[in-house]
């Protein structure tokens, strides 16, 4: 017999490639600007925060970080490098949390228009592969 796992299987660091519709300043930018902004994953909808920083200690250090929380809770961090991907550099799944914050602003450029410059830039390929 074997198990029913619902954990997520282990991809690995930077694992898969995403086209995000927000790129990673844009979004640091706006998650700076609006630290109190909840979003909802995309998979089962759980209701998380945003907050942008700097890192504290490790490789990534004094580089810009976008940290999810739920529940008071941080659950993944996304660096410059890991944006594209589904997984950090940590192995964690990201896309879940990444792709929310893209939709949410998305979603408000339309309303408002005021992000539309940003949000209709082209991604940088050479960050790509
Ligand atoms: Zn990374």
């Amino acid at each position: 017999m074997s198990k029913v796992t619902i954990i997520k299987q282990n991809l690995g660091p930077h694992h898969g490639n995403i086209q995000p519709t927000i790129n990673f300043e844009t979004a640091f930018k706006y998650i700076s600007d609006n630290p109190d902004t909840e979003y909802r994953t995309t998979g089962n909808q759980v209701t998380f925060i945003a907050k942008a920083t700097l890192a504290q200690k490790g490789r990534h250090r004094a580089q810009q970080v976008i940290i999810f929380r739920s529940q008071g809770k941080e659950r993944a961090r996304a660096y410059q490098c890991c944006w594209n991907h589904k997984t950090n550099c940590g192995k964690t799944h990201i896309d879940c949390y990444t792709q929310a914050v893209c939709q949410t602003l998305t979603a408000q450029s339309t309303r408002t228009g005021l992000l539309c410059a940003e949000f209709h830039q082209c991604p940088d390929r050479q960050l790509v592969g």
